[in-house]
C-alpha cells in the first residue's frame, strides 16, 4: 500500500489495534464519480492543523499508538477490487485488529462484511444513510453502490441490519427490507436515543449523505432533510459497543468546495476510532 507517507506497515500491527484502510474505489457509483478521491482528502483534513487529533471522549489520537493508518489499497485491474478488499480485511481481522475503512462509494461495504462474517457470527450492522441501498440490481449492476445491503442480507453475512436516517424508500426497496427483515428507522421517525439498545459486536457503516446536505454537501447524492452532525455524533456516542469495525463512505471531493465535508469525515474518523479502541470488556 502506498500513498500518503508515512504509512504504517502490516508488521507494526498488534492485536486490539485499529487499522485505517483507504479504499479508493468508485467504479460502482451510479450518478457521479469522485468518491475514489476521498481517502487522501479525509487524511488531509485530519492532519491539516485546523483541529487537533482528540476525540470528544478525550482519547488523543495524536499520542495514542494503538491506531495505524495503512494507506490506500491499490487495485491491479478493474474487476478485482472486491476480492482484494475482502482479502486485505480478512488478513487484518486474522491479526485481531479492528478495521476502519475510508471509501470510496458504498459498494465497498459488501466485500468488507464478507471478510467480517466468518469471524463474527452475531454481527449487528448499524447502517446510517439517506438511502437503503437494497436494490436487487441498479442500472444493470448487482454490485452498484445502490445494492450492497441486498447482497449482504442474501448471503446472511450479518445477524441484524439496522438502518437509520432513510428518506428515499421506494416500493421495491420497502419490499426488499421486509423480505430480509431489515429494521428501518426512517428519518421522519428519527428520535434521539434509538441506538442505545444495540448490542455488540457492532459494525457501523456511515454513508455521509445520511447528514443533511447543509452539513455535508460533498456527497454525490444530495438528499435534503437529514441528520445534523451533532445528532449523528450523539447517536454514535450512545452506542453501547463494542464497535469492531466501521466504514465512512461516499465523500465526493468534487462537490466539497471548501472541504467542510472532508472535515466532517475526519471528525467521524476520530470519534469512531476512539470508540473502536475501547476493549470489548468495558462495554
Ligand atoms: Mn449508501
Ligand atoms: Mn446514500
Amino acid at each position: 500500500m502506498t500513498g500518503f507517507a508515512p504509512f504504517a506497515s502490516l508488521d507494526q500491527i498488534k492485536p486490539g489495534n485499529v487499522a485505517i484502510v483507504g479504499v479508493p474505489l468508485d467504479e460502482n457509483s451510479s450518478f457521479l464519480s469522485g468518491a475514489a478521491l476521498a481517502p487522501p482528502r479525509i487524511r488531509q483534513a485530519l492532519h491539516s492543523g485546523e483541529t487537533n487529533l482528540c476525540a470528544e471522549d478525550g482519547t488523543d489520537l495524536g499520542t495514542d499508538s494503538r491506531w495505524l493508518d495503512l494507506g490506500d489499497l491499490e487495485f491491479q485491474s478493474r474487476g478485482d477490487a472486491f476480492e482484494r478488499i475482502e482479502g486485505v480485511v480478512a488478513n487484518l481481522l486474522s491479526q485481531d485488529t479492528r478495521v476502519l475503512a475510508l471509501g470510496g462509494d458504498h459498494a465497498i461495504t459488501y466485500p468488507i462484511l464478507r471478510a467480517y462474517a466468518p469471524k463474527y457470527a452475531d454481527l449487528t450492522v448499524l447502517h446510517l444513510d439517506a438511502h437503503p441501498d437494497l436494490y436487487d440490481e441498479f442500472e444493470g449492476s448487482r454490485h452498484s453502490h445502490a445494492c450492497p445491503f441486498a447482497r449482504i442480507m442474501e448471503e446472511g453475512l450479518v445477524a441484524r441490519l439496522v438502518q437509520v436516517g432513510i428518506r428515499t424508500m421506494n416500493p421495491h426497496q420497502r419490499e426488499q427490507a421486509r423480505r430480509f427483515g431489515v429494521e428501518v428507522v426512517e428519518m421522519r421517525h428519527f428520535q434521539p436515543g434509538l441506538a442505545r439498545n444495540l448490542t455488540g459486536p457492532l459494525y457501523v457503516s456511515i454513508d455521509l449523505d445520511v447528514l443533511d446536505p447543509a452539513f455535508a454537501p460533498g456527497v454525490s447524492h444530495h438528499e435534503p432533510g437529514g441528520l445534523s452532525v451533532r445528532q449523528l455524533l450523539q447517536l454514535l456516542q450512545e452506542l453501547p459497543g463494542p464497535v469492531i469495525g466501521a466504514d465512512i463512505v461516499e465523500l465526493n471531493p468534487h462537490r466539497d468546495l471548501v472541504g467542510c465535508t472532508a472535515m466532517v469525515a475526519a471528525k467521524l474518523l476520530k470519534e469512531i476510532t476512539s470508540m473502536m479502541l475501547r476493549p470489548a470488556s468495558s462495554s
